[in-house]
């Protein structure tokens, strides 16, 4: 098998595992306990919270793990516009989004919230510009994604994070397809909060973490115990922050050299698919992207066949997000891009992770084309095309 659908999730790190079995065997204590197998427990979660805390240049205390980024997100989002609802009900987001954010405000707006949806450029960057110029007074939250999952493009955070802690707007950014693959500060960014999934970065599923900049008001999603500062209330998943934390402290001892690696590869990926395969394009930004991202959209085919093709032959890959595979409904990301529906509906994501090797870029490289090729040759629109003179 040739996994190249590490956007979508990743193989926990052995090293991970090997973390995080202790807490699903002896070490299993309540952490709000009194006695000494808690203290462990309660020590492990701590540790973590501390490898997670300084890889992103934070304190202790400004870290909350979650349930997932998805969790992240929304406690991000309504934690604040609850929080912030007497001073206004104006939120800032962008078009691209994951659907954790983009729901999350979608349920604000049935509560009364207004939310501004800012449409991406055709390579989906999110001009800061834009960002300034849909600030207003009610405004309390802007959200914009710092990578998105689809397309690989990344933002302009920092300059956005200026323009919002200037206009005093709170500002958060869904981080999770960032980590481990760009360095991330939230002081040099100027967010107040960053969310963070663990499945992402070769740890566990079911965990992740949120940043919230000391001061920042949130009103929590969890009510009941008062785990995690008071913030989120649940026993937690020990085992499951732990290995957290495991991965982590992985991506900081071996991220920038596997990383120079990974990049190298897509670069492969992306260069021979546009080369080898005709009428397709790479998608997102150019330069301005993930650096384990190649995403295109192929036209005259459906990916989902492609997929299909694909997996017969050992090879997993995606076509947009894990959400939308599986739906008929073409995704938003290229949408808001300016693709149209039809061509939208061929995309392909090849997003590469710490396994990949060369020999899987080769087996990808020489086989994708003569796949193209079939499902072209049973594509209605090919024949189309043909008939209109547009291909040949
Ligand atoms: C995967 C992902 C999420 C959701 O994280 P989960 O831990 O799977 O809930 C949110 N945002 C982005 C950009 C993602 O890629």
């Amino acid at each position: 098998m040739i996994y190249f659908d590490n956007a979508a999730t990743t193989r926990t790190d052995p090293q991970v595992l090997g973390a995080m079995l202790p807490y699903l065997q002896d070490e299993f204590g309540n952490p709000s306990s009194v006695y000494q197998l808690a203290s462990r427990a309660r020590a492990g979660i701590s540790y973590a919270r501390e490898q997670v805390a300084s890889y992103i240049g934070a304190s202790e205390g400004e870290i909350i793990f979650t349930g997932s980024g998805s969790e992240s997100d929304n406690y991000a989002i309504k934690g604040v516009a609850w929080a912030l609802a007497d001073k206004g009900k104006h939120i800032i987001t962008s078009g691209i989004e994951h659907h954790a954010v983009l729901d999350a405000c979608g349920g604000l707006q049935k509560q009364g919230y207004e939310v501004t949806a800012l449409d991406p450029d055709e390579y989906g960057v999110v001009a800061a510009e834009r960002v300034a110029e849909a600030i207003r007074d009610d405004t309390i939250l802007v959200s914009i994604m710092h990578s998105n999952n689809e397309i690989g493009t990344m933002q302009p955070i920092a300059e956005i994070g200026a323009i919002c802690k200037q206009r005093g707007v709170i500002f958060h950014t869904d981080a999770v397809q960032s980590v481990g693959k760009v360095p991330l500060n939230v002081d040099e960014l100027n967010v107040d909060l960053l969310a963070m999934s663990a499945h992402k970065i070769y740890g566990p599923k079911g965990v992740g973490a949120l940043y919230v900049r000391k001061g920042t008001k949130l009103t929590r999603l969890i009510d009941g115990g008062g785990q995690e500062m008071r913030r989120r209330a649940g026993t937690e998943n020990v085992a499951g922050i732990v290995g957290m934390g495991k991965a982590v402290e992985l991506l900081r001892e071996r991220g920038e050299q596997d990383m120079q690696r990974i990049a190298r590869l897509t670069g492969q990926v992306i260069e021979g698919v546009v080369e080898k395969v005709p009428y397709c394009r790479l998608t997102g930004h150019p330069e301005k992207r993930l650096p384990n991202i190649a995403s295109f959209v192929i036209r005259y085919i459906e990916g989902e066949g492609m997929l299909l093709s694909l997996d017969l032959y050992g090879i997993c890959a995606s076509s947009g997000s894990a959400c939308t595979s599986g739906s008929l409904d073409p995704s938003h990301v290229l949408l808001a891009t300016g693709c149209s529906h039809e061509v939208a509906h061929g995309s392909l994501r090849v997003s590469l992770g710490r396994d990949n090797t060369q020999a899987d870029v080769d087996i990808l490289l020489a086989a994708l084309p003569g796949f193209v090729e079939r499902l072209r040759a049973m594509s209605p629109l090919w024949e189309d095309a043909k008939k209109k003179g547009l291909v040949s």
